[in-house]
C-alpha cells in the first residue's frame, strides 16, 4: 500500500514514540513505522534523571510517571569485595535541586505509556512489522520501502531506529558500530525470592576493576532490576544481544560480595539477556533537506551516565518545539540540531570516558577521587521545555 505522510518517524522506541506524541498533542500530521511485530521494550529497569522527566512532563505524562516509578532516596557504591562504602550519593531533594525527581522504573511501563498517549490521540499512527528497507530521494521527497510491501512518500523523514539505523546508514554516514569491549548482563527477579537480604532502597553499584554490577528496585519495590558489567576482548557475530549463560555470570562475578551473588542466584531457571556494548563516533550532521536522526541513531553513548534515553527524550522535545514554533521545515531542523549538536556530543563523549575510568579504576581511588558524572557536571539540570530555541 502507498501513502503520503507529511512527517514519517522510523522507529517506535523511547525516541520515535516521545517525538510522535509530542507532534501529535500539537495536532500535526505523523505516523510511525516499527519493524517490530508487537510493540513493547525489553525486560529491564530504566533510570529517568531530572531532564528526562522533565521531557516526560512536557508529554503530559509526570502524573502517569510519578504514580508508576520508584524514587531512589540514594545511590551507594560499594567495594565489590568488601562491601564498604565507596561514594553516596543522596538523591532526597533532587526535585528542589533540580526541578524534577530521580525516578526508576520498568522499560516496558514506559514505553506503554508513550505508546498508550499516542495512540489515543493518533489510534492508526503506528504500522508494526514494517522494517524500513530503502530510501529514495526526489526533489526533497523520500520514498521509502518496507519489508511488508508497504511504501510512502514524505517530505520530513525521521530516523529514532536506535544504533542500527538503516536512516543513518543511507541518508548520513555508513560509518561501522564498533564493540566498545563491555558486555552488559541484564534481568529482572521478584525482590520476594531474595527476601534473606535486607535490601536497602535506592541504587546499589558495587565495583570492582574490570566489573560493576548495579541493582535497584522497579515496580514500587517488587523486582530488582540487575545489570552486570564485564569486559569482553570481543563479541561473537551471531547478532547484539544474546541469552547468556547464568553459571557464566555467577564465575564472573565469584568473588564480589554475598549480596551480589546472592542476588545473581535469584536468576536461576530464567533468561538472562547480555548485550555487546556498541558505540560510533558521535554524528557532525543530524540534518539533511527534509531529514534528521535523533536518539541512538544520532547518539548512540555507552550507558555510564544512563542518559541515552534521556538525550533521545530531550531530542525529541526539542525538535517538536522547533517543527512546531518554526513554520519552515528547514529552519526547524536547523534549529533543532543548532540546540542539541553540542550538549550531546558532550555527554557521548563524557560518558565513554567516565566508563573508561569507572572501569579501570581501583575501587578505593573512586572514594578519594570522585569521577566526573552526569551529575558532577550538571547534565541533568537542563529542561527541553524550556531552554531557548
Ligand atoms: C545496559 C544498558 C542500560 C541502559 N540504561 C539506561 C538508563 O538507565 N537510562 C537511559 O536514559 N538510557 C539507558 N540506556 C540507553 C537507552 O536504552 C537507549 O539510549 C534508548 O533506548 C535509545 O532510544 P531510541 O528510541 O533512540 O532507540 P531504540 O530504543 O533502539 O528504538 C529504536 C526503534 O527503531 C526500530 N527500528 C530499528 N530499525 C528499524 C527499521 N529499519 N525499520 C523500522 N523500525 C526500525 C527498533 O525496532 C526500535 O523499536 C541503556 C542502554 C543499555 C545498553
Amino acid at each position: 500500500m502507498s501513502h503520503h505522510h507529511p512527517t514519517v518517524i522510523i522507529g517506535a522506541g523511547l525516541g520515535g514514540l516521545a517525538l510522535a506524541l509530542g507532534l501529535a498533542r500539537a495536532g500535526r500530521e505523523v505516523h510511525v513505522y516499527e519493524q517490530a511485530r508487537e510493540l513493547g521494550e525489553v525486560g529491564a529497569g530504566i533510570s529517568l534523571s531530572p531532564n528526562a522527566v522533565k521531557a516526560l512532563r512536557y508529554l503530559g505524562l509526570g502524573d502517569a510517571i510519578r504514580a508508576q516509578a520508584d524514587e531512589p532516596p540514594i545511590q551507594i557504591t560499594r567495594h565489590f569485595e568488601t562491601g564498604e562504602v565507596l561514594v553516596l550519593i543522596d538523591r532526597k531533594h533532587t526535585e528542589e535541586k533540580l526541578g524534577a525527581p530521580y525516578l526508576q522504573m520498568h522499560r516496558a511501563d514506559l514505553h506503554q505509556l508513550l505508546t498508550d498517549a499516542y495512540l489515543e490521540l493518533k489510534p492508526e499512527g503506528i504500522t508494526l512489522a514494517a522494517e524500513l528497507t530503502n530510501i529514495t530521494e526526489e526533489d526533497d521527497t523520500y520514498h521509502l520501502d518496507f519489508s511488508n510491501g508497504d511504501q510512502c512518500s514524505t517530505d520530513l523523514l525521521i530516523g529514532a531506529d536506535g544504533l542500527k539505523s538503516t536512516v543513518r546508514r543511507m541518508v548520513f554516514t555508513e560509518d561501522d558500530a564498533e564493540f566498545t569491549g563491555y558486555v552488559a548482563w541484564r534481568g529482572l527477579i521478584p525482590t520476594a525470592d531474595v527476601a534473606e537480604l535486607d535490601l536497602q532502597a535506592g541504587s546499589s553499584v558495587f565495583i570492582s576493576p574490570g566489573r560493576i554490577c548495579v541493582r535497584y528496585p522497579v515496580r514500587q519495590g517488587a523486582i530488582q532490576n540487575v545489570v552486570a558489567f564485564s569486559k569482553a576482548d570481543d563479541w561473537a557475530a551471531e547478532g547484539w544481544s544474546q541469552t547468556g549463560k547464568l553459571s557464566t555470570l555467577q564465575t564472573l562475578f565469584s568473588d564480589f560480595h554475598p549480596e551480589v551473588n546472592t542476588v545473581l542466584g535469584a536468576f536461576k531457571g530464567t533468561d538472562i539477556h547480555k548485550w555487546g556494548l556498541f558505540a560510533r563516533q558521535p554524528l557532525q550532521q543530524w540534518i539533511k533537506t527534509n531529514a534528521a536522526v535523533l536518539g541512538d541513531a544520532a547518539h548512540p553513548m555507552l550507558p555510564w551516565f544512563g542518559q541515552g534515553a534521556a538525550t533521545a527524550l530531550e531530542d525529541a522535545i526539542i525538535m517538536s518545539r522547533c517543527l512546531i514554533e518554526f513554520e519552515d521545515t528547514q529552519a526547524a531542523l536547523e534549529h533543532y540540531q543548532d540546540g542539541r549538536l553540542e550538549r550531546v556530543t558532550k555527554v557521548h563523549l563524557e560518558s565513554h570516558r567516565g566508563g573508561d575510568t569507572l572501569m579501570g579504576q581501583d575501587p578505593y581511588a573512586l572514594a578519594k577521587n570522585p569521577l566526573r558524572t552526569e551529575d558532577t557536571l550538571g547534565l541533568t539540570m537542563y529542561d527541553p521545555a524550556t531552554v531557548a530555541l
